[in-house]
């Protein structure tokens, strides 16, 4: 008989205790499917906890807040801001940068191309005036961003043999 409390490690050690019991099973009786469906059972429980746990805790750090999004604008209800409790460690509050505001390229269509209405070969810019290199927006800043992905794996047309 085990005795436990319940404390986040008291109830993790207990679901692992219990995944290891279906394990067993499993491997003792190779062709029964309890054990597997115990073990993937407790292991789904582990993450639900986990999932809970956590999603209360960003909800007792952080609020919902209006977001500006580049090249988008600003969307309500979109992003997140530090709760009021947690306001001391606000670089918004502790520091004067507010005002700060980007200035986007009058070239760039990444509002398009973020919400797909437009493929990043369709912008102008591309592989001209933006690059990798000098990149104009923020999909062509970072690896994983729609436009620099394009400029590194689009497949080029052949070029055209002429006789
Ligand atoms: S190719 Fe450059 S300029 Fe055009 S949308 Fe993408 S980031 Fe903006």
């Amino acid at each position: 008989m085990l005795i436990f409390g319940f404390r986040l490690i008291n109830i993790v050690i207990y679901l692992l205790l219990v995944a290891r019991a279906g394990y067993r099973l499993m491997r003792d009786k190779p062709g029964s499917r309890y054990g597997l469906k115990l073990a993937l059972a407790v292991l789904s429980l582990i993450a639900l906890y986990i999932n809970v746990t956590s999603g209360a805790l960003v909800r007792e750090v952080f609020e919902v807040t209006d977001r500006a999004w580049r090249g988008i604008g600003t969307i309500p209800q979109s992003g997140w801001r530090l709760s009021p409790a947690y306001a001391d460690f606000d670089a918004e509050t502790r520091f004067d940068v507010t005002g700060i505001t980007t200035e986007e390229s009058g070239l760039c269509r990444s509002g398009e191309v973020l919400q797909g209405l437009i493929r990043p070969v369709e912008c102008e810019a591309f592989g001209r005036e933006c690059t990798p290199r000098s990149p104009l927006g923020a999909p062509m800043v970072s690896s994983e961003g729609a436009c620099a992905a394009y400029y590194q794996f689009r497949r080029l047309e052949p070029p055209v043999v002429t006789a």
